[in-house]
This record gives C-alpha cells, sequence and structure tokens, in this order.
C-alpha cells in the first residue's frame, strides 16, 4: 500500500485527465482492472460528462521576476480545472484569484472551479501577505476540452456454487491531487482488499471495487449499471483510512442493512473506541448511492470523517498524515467486514430439545468449573441455542455481545460434529 501511495501522490488527480488515467495504470499493476471512458457532454442521469483537463505548466511570476506560485513545485497550487490563460497584471488584479487559508498560513489550501470556468491559485498565506504591488506574469497552460471522464473497475466473481448473492461494492474516489488521507488511503486500502480477497479460496458475494471521481463518476456508474439496485448486497465507500483518529462508520441511507449491522458488530469486536453515525446526505459517494430512485445499503467506513481533521483538504494532508501501520489496521478492519458478511449464516439445530452433550463430542471442557476456554463453551451454546432456521450468526452476535469470530468458529465446530444444518 506504501509504494502505491509514495507513487501516486505527485500525481495531479482531477475529475478527468491524466492524472487519473496515470492513478488507474498503477492500481492495475496490482489488480485487475477494467478502465472505461466516459466521452465528454454524454448524458449521465441528471448531469453531463464534463471537459476533460490537462495541465502542461501554471504558475505566477513576480515583479522581480520571482516564482511566486508553480505547478511543478506543488500541484495543490494550481485551483483545480483552472481555465487557460496568460496574462500580466496588477496585484489588486491578482488577489482576487488568489485562494488561502488565514488560519494556517503554512498550508496550501486545495480549491476547485469544476462548474464555473475560472482560473486561480492557491498559495500559503503568508506568501499571499508579503507580495508587493506590481506587475504579475500569469500563465496556466492547460487544456479543458472535450475528452473523457475516466473510472476504473476491479471485479472478483463469486466463487462458490449456489444461488445468487449478489455483490459488494467497494467504492473510493479518486478525483483528488497531492492528497494523502483524502484520496490515496482509500485507493490503497481498496486496492489491497482487492488484492487479499482475489486469493481468498471462496467468495459467496461478487466483490466490485469502483474508482471513479467524486460525485459524477458515481453518477456516471450508476447511469451506466442501471441494474445496480438489484445486484449490490452490500457497499462501503473508502477514505480517510490513513489518519490517527478512531474509526467512524456511517450509516447507509437504509440504516438497518447487512452491511450496517456488520460493521457495527466488526467496530464493537475490536474492542477500540469508535463512532457509529446515521446516513446524512452530504460527504462523499454514500450520498449518490444512497439516492432514493437506487437506495443501495452503502455505508462509509472511515477513520476521521471529511473535513473534521485540520489537514482536511490542504497540503498538510501528505505522506506524514498517514502510516503504513494505520493503513494496514484500516485493511484489517475492511477485511473483517468481509469475513462477516461471508460467514454469515443462519442454522438449525439438529439435536434441539436440551442442550446436546457436548463433551462427549469433545466440544466442551472435560473439566467442570474450569474458567478458562468458558469464552469457546459459550460461543457454542449461544449458537446452539439460536439456531432455530431463521437467527443468523450476525443476530446472534448482535444479541450475545459475543465476537463474530467466535461465533463463526463455533458454528464451524458444532457443523463438524453433526449438530448443526445450515437453512
Ligand atoms: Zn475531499
Amino acid at each position: 500500500m506504501w509504494s502505491f501511495v509514495e507513487r501516486a501522490y505527485p500525481l495531479c488527480r482531477s475529475l478527468t485527465g491524466a492524472g487519473v488515467r496515470q492513478t488507474l495504470a498503477l492500481l492495475g499493476e496490482r489488480i485487475p482492472l477494467q478502465v472505461h471512458e466516459v466521452p465528454s457532454g454524454t448524458r449521465i442521469l441528471d448531469w453531463t460528462v464534463p471537459k476533460e483537463w490537462n495541465v502542461k505548466e501554471a504558475r505566477i511570476r513576480g515583479p522581480r521576476g520571482e516564482t511566486i506560485a508553480d505547478f511543478a513545485e506543488h500541484n495543490l497550487h494550481l485551483l483545480g480545472y483552472s481555465a487557460p490563460v496568460r496574462t500580466t497584471l496588477e496585484l489588486d488584479e491578482l488577489l482576487p484569484h488568489l485562494h488561502s487559508l488565514p488560519e494556517r498560513p503554512d498550508w496550501i489550501p486545495y480549491r476547485t472551479s469544476y462548474y464555473e470556468e475560472t482560473w486561480g491559485f492557491c498559495l500559503p498565506h503568508r506568501r499571499v501577505e508579503s507580495l508587493e504591488p506590481g506587475r504579475y506574469d500569469v500563465v496556466v497552460d492547460a487544456t479543458l476540452e472535450d475528452g473523457a471522464l475516466t473510472y476504473g473497475e476491479c471485479f472478483l466473481a463469486a466463487t462458490t456454487p449456489g444461488p445468487f448473492r449478489g455483490e459488494v461494492l467497494l467504492s473510493a474516489h479518486i478525483c483528488h491531487p497531492s492528497l494523502a488521507n483524502d484520496n490515496l488511503s482509500g485507493l490503497a486500502v481498496c486496492m489491497a482488499l482487492a488484492e487479499t480477497l482475489a486469493r481468498r479460496p471462496e467468495r459467496r458475494y461478487g466483490y466490485r471495487f469502483v474508482f471513479a471521481p467524486g460525485t459524477v463518476g458515481a453518477i456516471a456508474w450508476l447511469a451506466r449499471n442501471p441494474d445496480a439496485r438489484a445486484r449490490i448486497a452490500a457497499g462501503l465507500v473508502a477514505a480517510n483510512l490513513g489518519d490517527p483518529g478512531r474509526f467512524h462508520y456511517k450509516r447507509s441511507r437504509r440504516g438497518t442493512a447487512e452491511i450496517d449491522r456488520a460493521a457495527a458488530v466488526v467496530l464493537r469486536d475490536r474492542g477500540a473506541d469508535h463512532a457509529i453515525e446515521d446516513f446524512v446526505p452530504f460527504g462523499y459517494d454514500e450520498r449518490q448511492y444512497g439516492s432514493p430512485g437506487v437506495d443501495l445499503p452503502v455505508g462509509a467506513l472511515t477513520r476521521t470523517p471529511w473535513g473534521r481533521y485540520p489537514e482536511y483538504h490542504t497540503s498538510a494532508d501528505d505522506l506524514s498524515l498517514i502510516s503504513p501501520q494505520r493503513l494496514v489496521e484500516s485493511l484489517e478492519v475492511y477485511l473483517a467486514v468481509v469475513e462477516v458478511l461471508e460467514g454469515n449464516r443462519a442454522y438449525l439445530n439438529l439435536s434441539p430439545v436440551g442442550e446436546p452433550q457436548l463433551g462427549r463430542r469433545g466440544l466442551y471442557g472435560s473439566l467442570g468449573g474450569a474458567s478458562g476456554g468458558r469464552a469457546d463453551e459459550l460461543a457454542l451454546l449461544w449458537v446452539l441455542n439460536q439456531s432455530d432456521g431463521r437467527n443468523t450468526l450476525l443476530d446472534t452476535a448482535e444479541r450475545s455481545g459475543v465476537a463474530f469470530a467466535a461465533l463463526r468458529r463455533a458454528a464451524d465446530r458444532l457443523f463438524d460434529a453433526g449438530l448443526l444444518r445450515e437453512t
């Protein structure tokens, strides 16, 4: 994950353009990726695919020829989707085109102007304040013309026979330039999750990873997947997975979907501080997936949510804000959610009147009263007790407070002992 993050960090991603394709190419080195190109002007639901934006050079020179801001030095210096311009102007004419953060005077803010054609630069506030009157030379050598919106999809089909259970959607935005937590962390964790799931011996679900620009990319995907509602059984939007904050799960619009319950149980079972929040039609692309016409069961699983850490959408969201260890921890949480989805089944207790004698089957500690192994025994008893053919292991995990993984192990042992049948 870290080598991907280091290579992808300098690329200038945006809604469209070369940086998105280069980032998808990096992902494609690691996972099977289908790249889609949707031409500019294509109608996608209530939206239209925008023009494609690419930058060759962008800089401001001051009255003495000094460099004030240079895209080559940091791609956040250029307002995202800046229109091309070559001009010389006075400081007071330049200032309305400059964006800075007075409260964080050393950081470069991340700003875009996708739907209003203009140009601009983003600078540390300290530098803006130091500008002297005089003539400023501005060059934005960029193209804003018909091209395409690019997104990538990695699909891992289900491998187990049986009825179609649907797909699990994992979605990460790919439209932010040099920002680490708010963008690269989500891409990296999804990439590593896809790599891991590709090696998983059994998959009851298909797994569909979507790497698309925020909002318009998710809308393009929805427009091109009108059967999504019938296919998507669960999903997560991945972002902000490398910062030091605790995990946050934001429920899907449905609120009580299996994914909502699975994520909550996984975070509970970790035993670490976390937060569960309700759906709000704001944030990342869960708001598109949760629009009423599709109402997909897709939540958002992040560490610190967007906008709640000071480095958010600034140059301080760099590699120093995230760490390999935290990316791995996030990957483990995602994998644990997958394990719940894959392992959540309902069973029928085949010896349901009175407890079956577990000791005779080697399932119960032989020493009555010993406390060691009691947790395992409790898991066995909960699974036996709740296996009336209707309750799933997730139901039992919620009711009992016993970790899902312990119940899963118990169900396997009971199944092997001939005490359960899957329903
Ligand atoms: Zn963002």
